[in-house]
């Protein structure tokens, strides 16, 4: 069997499709949504996701705050800022670029965000309204990990998931979101991580297996079974010559073999990337319906 790739930016695509017209309908009520968003330093990888975001912003007819702080802003100053934004009709979801520089509290910081305008889904009050299977702001790998699934005709309810990794933004919120009583759940999960003691035991029962370990190979052809679905949420450089840059990325899979057997299967990039931001446009217009009395 060769898997059917799953094409995360067509998805992404449709989805962002989905939601420009959805902007457009608000537009005509008045209502546009807003997106504030804080980077804090000049890490160049952080200023290229801040860009990214703010660009698909523009693209789908979102208003975004652009907010660029030099590295040695107080706690006091950030702090402020979110105050600002939690206060500004026009913002309705803030984008605190992580990681912060050195010396600014970052867990501070995320938790003066208004759990309303948490788009991020990273507030204890969003994470804690998840859990308990209440409407959240759901954190946005997550969340689009599930959407890849559904829209790929995936079937969760009943399925065992094995999930390769516990972090709190990607493994835990997933296991979480998975086990819902709700159409987007209904899945039997195991969480593995490095105290693990047959990993391979654990992804060769199931369904579904999604890697989110961040270290290439951790999910190879003979830890699989026949028609598997695969979702590979890392993205790891590794050294490449042939290149410019001197690296390629790839996933937590070994892609080119585990292809051979599962059903469905996503590639790094091109994969759950594309979702994530996303997921972040979602929320934010999910947010501004809200606000608006307009959600259902
Ligand atoms: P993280 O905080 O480093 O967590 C990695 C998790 O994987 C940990 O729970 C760790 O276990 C577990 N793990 C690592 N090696 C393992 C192994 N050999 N066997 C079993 N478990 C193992 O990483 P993260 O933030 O969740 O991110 C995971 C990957 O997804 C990274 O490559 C990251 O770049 C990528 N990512 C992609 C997107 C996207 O939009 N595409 C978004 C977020 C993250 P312990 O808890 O025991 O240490």
């Amino acid at each position: 069997m060769t898997a059917q790739i799953i094409d995360g930016k067509q998805v992404a695509a449709e989805m962002r499709a989905e939601l420009k017209d959805e902007a457009a309908k608000l537009k005509k009520k008045g209502i546009v949504p807003g997106l504030g968003v804080i980077l804090v330093g000049e890490d160049p990888a952080s200023q290229s996701y801040v860009t990214a975001k703010e660009r698909a912003c523009e693209d789908i007819g979102l208003y975004s705050d652009d907010n660029r702080l030099a590295a040695n802003t107080s706690q006091a100053d950030l702090m402020a800022l979110v105050e600002k934004m939690n206060n500004d009709p026009r913002i309705n979801g803030i984008l605190v670029q992580l990681p912060l520089p050195k010396g600014l509290n970052e867990a501070e910081v995320l938790l003066a965000i208004d759990p309303a305008k948490d788009v991020d889904g990273f507030h204890p009050m969003n994470v804690g309204k998840m859990v308990v299977g209440e409407k959240a702001f759901l954190p946005c790998t997550p969340h689009g990990v599930i959407q890849l699934l559904i829209r790929s005709g995936v079937k969760l309810e009943g399925a065992e998931v094995a999930i390769v990794g516990r972090s709190n933004i990607v493994g835990k919120p997933l296991a979480n979101m998975l086990i819902q009583k709700n159409a987007t759940g209904n899945a039997t999960v195991t969480v593995c991580h490095t105290r693990t003691k047959n990993l391979a035991e654990h992804t060769r029962r199931a369904d579904i297996v999604i890697a989110a370990a961040g270290r290439p190979n951790t999910v190879t052809a003979d830890m699989v079974k026949d028609g598997v679905v695969v979702i590979d949420v890392g993205v790891n450089r590794v050294e490449d010559a042939t290149k410019k840059r001197g690296y390629r990325l790839v996933g937590d899979v070994d892609f080119e073999a585990v292809k051979e057997k599962a059903s469905f299967i996503t590639p790094v990039p091109g994969g759950v990337g594309p979702m994530t931001i996303t997921m972040l446009l979602y929320n934010t217009v999910e947010s501004a319906k809200r606000a608006a009395g307009l959600a259902k």
